[in-house]
């Protein structure tokens, strides 16, 4: 009896553990709650994955999509989350991690070697880097990490508090710019989970449980995935790549990704030799691919296609990160009008000009508005009236320190007449039309005194000139449908 029990125990002991300890990725369950509480995500999700289809078709050849670019590196903010001191992670654990991601996309990954010889010719240099961003999104200098500390012990991927300041989590940094990864306890037994493109931009990034970051000795947690493959492999989902297996147990889905193994379901721990499924020999399931859901020390590639598919994805729906200047110690002017529409204006209109400057937080501002009131500026978010019409220049040149850039938009404002105008009057020879800011012409008829159509002209410019030199002497009218309804004019030809 007594030995029964302890058989029981230490099957209990040894089973439970191990049974907790498989892979668990939270990715697939997050697009299905994604799918049900964001009405328009599987329809962005879906343009996402065409749009790399497309750009992949494009170039007509995935290996030279890859090729032709040149290095990417994506700005990276960690959120540490921490309800105790265990979970508030170090700062060396944290650049352990980044180095992890850095050498296993440019594949100089120590464990590389092995990679089994059949598998090497498909093992790629991603070509894409990470970098610590040293710029926050109001333009200060960050450590690239953030602390924040929680009530909350866990954090679970169907509620998302964790992306949420309010609730005990951390808002994200503009997703355009960076890659947010948030740091904290994963419910669920789950270690990552992540947003694919074509998410929600307020919850855009990848989660991570805080004992998969890093390697040791900064990872002091002894687990299977205690090696930072956790972050490798959702930031694969974070470029849009599936699992390697295609999340069914059937042969009939896949990663859509070619040159992986077509493979029937999940290899788990740590599998030696050749593992075949789905036809897939001579060699067998990729078992150690990032995408598969092996242990952290068995995993060691992503393929040449799933390279390919990640750098499509970045030049498609992830383009505005290749513009982020987060990492880059400098500063870019931008501007445009607080109201949108507001660079089409009609005399007298005020035009409020919004800095939309990136990178390092400017000190100062100096504006030029050509035609404008007043003419120059050294505001942020300048006023300028109009009062002639016109088409007119904007120049903003921002400045900190040594730092200086500036954005010039040539013929960015037009100024318009206040009404309609109709001249000369009489004419001989060519009548014009010139239509103000917010009305819209579509089509002019020139009237005879009888009723008769002699002139019709489609209107697609702003400006439109009739030709009246064979139209004979008299008083006409024109008939100028436009979206603030019909206007009539009396004109007169002579000759
Ligand atoms: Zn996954």
């Amino acid at each position: 009896m007594r030995i029964l029990l302890l058989a029981a125990l230490f099957a209990l002991y040894f089973t439970l553990p191990a049974a907790a300890q498989q892979r668990n990725c939270g990715t697939e369950a997050y697009i299905q709650t994604l799918k049900q509480s964001d009405a328009g995500f599987e329809q962005m999700h879906e343009q996402a994955r065409q749009a790399v289809q497309q750009a992949l078709k494009q170039q007509n050849n995935a290996q030279y999509l890859r090729q032709a670019a040149s290095t990417i590196t994506i700005p990276v903010v960690f959120h540490v989350l921490y309800y105790n001191s265990t979970q508030n992670i170090s700062d060396e654990q944290l650049l352990s991690q980044l180095s992890i991601l850095n050498a296993d996309f440019r594949r100089k990954n120590a464990d590389a070697v092995n990679t089994p010889s059949y598998f090497q010719p498909f093992a790629a240099d991603t070509e894409i880097e990470f970098c610590l961003a040293t710029i926050d999104p109001n333009g200060d200098p960050t450590t690239g990490i953030t602390r924040t500390p929680t009530t909350r012990s866990s954090f679970s991927y169907s509620t998302e508090n964790v992306k949420y300041t309010n609730r005990g989590g951390k808002d994200a940094w503009n997703s355009s710019q960076y890659l947010n990864i948030w740091v904290c306890r994963i419910d669920d037994n789950i270690i990552g989970y992540a947003t694919p493109p074509g998410g929600p931009p307020a919850t855009d990034g990848v989660v991570l449980d805080y004992t998969t970051i890093g390697a040791p000795p900064f990872n002091r947690f002894s687990t299977n995935y205690n090696l930072g493959r956790t972050a490798t492999h959702e930031v694969g989902h974070w470029l849009g790549l599936n699992h390697i297996w295609g999340n069914g147990s059937t042969c009939n889905d896949s990663d859509g990704i070619a040159d992986t193994p077509n493979q029937r379901e999940e290899n788990v721990g740590c599998p030696s030799g050749m593992s075949l499924s789905c036809n897939d020999s001579p060699y067998g399931d990729m078992y150690q691919n990032f995408m598969d859901y092996t242990d952290d020390a068995c995993m060691n590639l992503f393929t040449q296609g799933q390279a390919a598919y990640m750098r499509a994805a970045i030049s498609t729906s992830r383009a505005t990160i290749l513009n982020s200047l987060a990492c880059s110690g400098t500063l870019r002017s931008d501007f445009s009008t607080t109201v949108a529409g507001d660079t089409l204006v009609v005399a007298g209109y005020a035009v409020k000009f919004s800095d939309a400057s990136a990178g390092v937080r400017p000190t100062s501002y100096r504006w030029e508005f050509e035609g404008g009131n007043p003419a120059t500026s050294t505001e942020k978010n300048p006023t300028v009236t109009y009062t002639r019409p016109g088409i007119y220049d904007v120049k903003l040149t921002i400045s900190n320190g040594s730092l200086t850039s500036t954005e010039v938009k040539t013929d960015y404002v037009h100024v318009t007449v206040n009404d309609l105008v109709v001249y000369p009057n009489p004419s001989s020879d060519f009548i014009t039309i010139e239509q103000p800011a917010r009305i819209l012409v579509r089509q002019v008829e020139m009237v005879n005194h009888i009723g008769q159509t002699v002139i019709t002209a489609e209107v697609r410019d702003r400006v439109l000139r009739v030709d009246v030199r064979d139209v004979p002497a008299g008083i006409y009218f024109l008939r100028i449908t436009s979206t603030n309804g019909t206007i009539i004019k009396k004109v007169s030809v002579v000759r």
